[in-house]
C-alpha cells in the first residue's frame, strides 16, 4: 500500500471517530492531514456535504497548497482554513475543524475562554480566542481563524465551531476532546456564576511545565 493510501483510510478512520466520540453529527466539520510525500506534497481532506459513515477511503480529496483538488470528489467547503494553516503553521499535521456541542454553544457568545482552569494552557496560550464572524467557506473565515490561532493551536469560530490541529491524525483528535472537554467545563462552571480566573504568572507557569509535561522516556 502507498503511504498514501494509508493516510486515506487513517484520514476516514479518524473522521469517523469524531463523530463516534460526540464531536460531529451528520455532515457538521470536516478534517485534514498534511501529506509530504514527493509528488503527493500538500494534505488529504474529508470531502464536501459527505456523511463520513457512508464514504470510502478513495473519497478523500487530494489537494495542493495552491488549493487544486484532484479527483471526481469535491473538497470540503472550509479548505481554505485547512491549506492556509498548512502554510503558516509548520507544526501542523492535522487539522480538526467541529460542530461540537459546548464548543459551538460558547462560540455563539462570541467571547474567548479565559483561564478558567489550566488545561486552556494546553492550547498555546492563556486563553483561547474566538474568531470573529464570517461565512463559512470564504476565504474571511480562513483570515479570521489564523487571526485568532496566532501562538495557539486551537479557536472557536463565532456562531459556528471550534477548529484544533494537532502533530498527526492522532494528537488532532485527542486535542479536540480535550477541547470539548474544557468548553463543557467552563459550561458547567459559568452556571454556577463567574469563575475565579488565574493569573498571567501562573499561566506563564504552566506553559512552561507543559514544554516538557508527559514527555515519558518509552
Ligand atoms: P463541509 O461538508 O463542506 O466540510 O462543510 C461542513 C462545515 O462544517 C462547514 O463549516
Ligand atoms: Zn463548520
Amino acid at each position: 500500500m502507498s503511504p498514501q493510501a494509508d493516510l486515506r483510510r487513517a484520514l476516514l478512520d479518524t473522521a469517523r471517530a469524531m463523530q463516534a466520540r460526540g464531536l460531529s453529527r451528520g455532515t457538521a466539520g470536516n478534517l485534514s492531514v498534511r501529506c509530504a510525500d514527493g509528488a503527493h506534497a500538500g494534505f488529504l481532506i474529508t470531502p464536501s456535504g459527505i456523511d463520513n459513515d457512508a464514504a470510502s477511503a478513495d473519497d478523500m480529496v487530494e489537494m495542493t497548497l495552491d488549493g487544486r483538488h484532484a479527483g471526481p470528489m469535491l473538497p470540503s467547503s472550509e479548505w481554505r482554513f485547512h491549506r492556509d494553516i498548512y502554510v503558516q503553521r509548520a507544526e501542523a499535521g492535522a487539522i480538526l475543524h467541529a460542530h461540537s456541542p459546548f464548543a459551538t454553544a460558547l462560540a455563539c457568545q462570541g467571547k474567548p475562554i479565559p483561564a478558567f482552569h489550566y488545561m486552556i494552557a494546553r492550547f498555546g496560550g492563556s486563553d483561547i480566542r474566538c474568531a470573529r464572524y464570517a461565512t463559512f467557506g470564504t476565504q474571511a473565515l480562513s483570515d479570521a481563524a489564523l487571526d485568532a490561532l496566532q501562538g495557539r493551536s486551537a479557536c472557536l469560530l463565532a456562531n459556528h465551531g471550534m477548529l484544533v490541529f494537532g502533530r498527526d491524525l492522532p494528537r488532532a483528535l485527542a486535542l479536540a476532546i480535550e477541547f470539548e472537554t474544557l468548553c463543557e467545563q467552563f459550561w458547567r462552571t459559568l452556571q454556577i456564576g463567574p469563575p475565579q480566573i488565574l493569573d498571567a504568572a501562573e499561566m506563564q507557569l504552566i506553559l512552561e511545565k507543559f514544554a516538557t509535561y508527559g514527555q515519558q522516556t518509552r
